[in-house]
């Protein structure tokens, strides 16, 4: 098995490195690519950049030029659902874009044609990551993540977001991610710690928890390797 763990930004990756210690870098595509074996599994770990299409480009490269054959990312998302609060973890059951509109010829929000509005995420992932929230104590919340490139920092687009598709968080990367593993086949964990609410507030809270946030969803990706590993 070879496993990929990718984030969206330096700051959701760089503890997973930390903890990993020692690592070769590939540069490829414009981007880089660090590759180790951790506790017996071959691991490739990347940042893709912000958004959809970076976030494409880095999962197509990390499954057809690195081998990857799972997929797990770690990183930070607004809340939608109130009992979410920064630094709570979200796993994501399915994920949709929210800024996907062709409602003018007639099609659902985030629906294009031979594709579909919502991607399911792994099953037995998210069992496995139910057993390590079980014996790290921690509570992990299961729901829908909207995916869009856009940072929401605005209540009505919030609500607007949780109205049409159910979602309990929002993040810029998760769908894209999902609809790359998906099409090739490879099984996919999202895992988000809230760093804001998409408010008014949001971008001061995403400065301040980034970091803190990031390192909450690293560390529970680090136990979810540690029991692949097994
Ligand atoms: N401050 C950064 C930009 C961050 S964009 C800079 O200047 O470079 C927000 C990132 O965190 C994205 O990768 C997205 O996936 C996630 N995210 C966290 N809160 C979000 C929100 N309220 N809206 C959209 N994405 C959010």
């Amino acid at each position: 098995m070879k496993l990929a763990i990718m984030g969206a930004m330096p700051q959701e990756i760089a503890p997973i490195l930390d903890e990993i210690g020692t690592y070769t870098t590939t540069k490829y595509a414009k981007n880089s690519y660090y590759e180790a074996t951790y506790h017996g599994i071959d691991l490739v770990i990347a940042y893709s950049k912000i958004g959809k299409v970076f976030s494409a480009l880095t999962a197509a490269t990390m499954i057809e030029h690195f081998k990857a054959d799972k997929l797990l990312f770690s990183g930070v998302a607004g809340a939608i659902n109130q009992d979410l609060k920064i630094g709570d973890l979200i796993v994501a059951t399915k994920l949709n874009q929210h800024d996907l509109d062709i409602t003018a010829f007639g099609h659902p929000y985030g629906y294009v044609p031979e594709g579909s509005v919502y991607i399911k995420t792994d099953k037995k992932l998210i069992e496995l990551s139910k057993k390590v929230a079980k014996e790290m104590n921690l509570n992990l919340k299961e729901g829908i993540i909207a995916t869009g490139d856009q940072f929401i920092a605005d209540e009505a687009r919030k609500h607007w977001i949780k109205d049409t598709f159910n979602a309990d968080a929002l993040e810029m990367e998760g769908c894209s991610v999902g609809v790359v593993c998906e099409a090739l086949d490879v099984d996919f964990f999202i895992l988000r710690a809230i760093s804001d609410a998409a408010d008014m507030d949001a971008n001061f809270n995403f400065d301040k928890f980034l970091e803190s946030s990031a390192d909450i969803s690293a560390k529970f990706i680090m136990k979810m390797v540690d029991k692949l590993g097994n």
